[in-house]
């Protein structure tokens, strides 16, 4: 059955395989990311048109509280209603600990923390007036079960992700409301980019050597692609994943096992 969707982060990485997997189910999807991806958001917007579905490009910063308020409404009033949140939209920074500034801390909290809790809640009440139900889905990460060195900041926000999770599921139960979490491991994203460079740096190695690295830990034998990541969420978003709230399942080619 088509539900109606919202995919935050969309412009390019998991968030863009998300929304392209959702709508080659048959899924309505509007997407949304920061102002200065607009081009980027745009296409896959045109893209998902393309395959015959309704979509919406949305430009808006998950991490301020009006701007996701008006985004829900805006995916509600353009397609009908929100069946379907993916607060996927994060962000990632390496450094030691000892030199986190709280400056630091507060932008990852308020992306990746404040801006997961700020679109569940403003999802969730959508979904309660709606009085169907829905599901939430939420982008946590491996570092919510076992944090990387160097990423301590960004572990403790995905640590928040699965706590929030679990919350939400017992809360929201009662208005059939699912709330999951993907954990992704190495995905071979922008992001990944950025955090193989910054870890070379710091281990004073080359370019490419700290996710050849890490990526000797996937007992699956290769990086994963947005893809990997999409089709879990496709299941999360089913009708298939009815019976199941409050998890955060590793999707990371055996890293890490629960
Ligand atoms: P990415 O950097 O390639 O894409 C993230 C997208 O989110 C970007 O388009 C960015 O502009 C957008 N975004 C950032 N801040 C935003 C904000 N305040 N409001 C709206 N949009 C915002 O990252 P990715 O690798 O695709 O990661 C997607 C999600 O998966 C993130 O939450 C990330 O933490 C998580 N994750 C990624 C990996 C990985 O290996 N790449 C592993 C575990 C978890």
């Amino acid at each position: 059955m088509s539900k109606n969707v919202l995919v935050t982060g969309a412009a390019r990485g998991i968030g863009k395989g998300i929304a392209l997997r959702l709508a080659a189910d048959g899924h309505d999807v509007a997407v949304n990311d920061v102002a200065a991806h607009e081009a980027e958001l745009e296409a896959v917007a045109k893209e998902i048109r393309e395959t015959g579905r309704r979509s919406a490009a949305i430009t808006a910063d998950v991490a301020d509280s009006e701007s996701v308020t008006a985004m829900v409404a805006e995916t509600a009033g353009a397609l009908g209603s929100l069946d379907v949140m993916v607060a996927n939209a994060g962000i990632a920074q390496v450094l030691p600990l000892l030199e986190v500034t709280p400056e630091d801390w507060d932008r990852m909290m308020a992306v990746n923390a404040r801006g997961i809790f700020l679109c569940y809640q403003a999802a969730a009440k959508q979904m309660i007036r709606q009085g169907n139900g829905g599901k939430i889905i939420g982008a946590a990460s491996i570092v919510a079960h076992r944090p990387f060195a160097l990423l301590g900041h960004y572990s403790a926000s995905k640590w928040a992700v699965r706590g929030l999770t679990q919350a939400a599921a017992m809360e929201w139960a009662r208005h059939g409301i699912t709330v999951n979490a993907y954990c992704p491991g190495i995905v071979g994203t922008a992001m990944w980019d950025l955090i193989d460079e910054k870890l070379a740096e710091s281990e004073g190695i080359r370019k490419g050597q700290a996710i050849e690295k890490y990526s000797n830990l996937i007992h699956l034998g290769r990086v994963s692609v947005p893809e990997d990541v999409a089709a879990y969420v496709s299941y999360l978003a089913s009708p298939d994943s009815d019976y199941m709230t409050g998890q955060s399942v590793m999707i990371d080619g055996g890293i890490q096992f629960s």
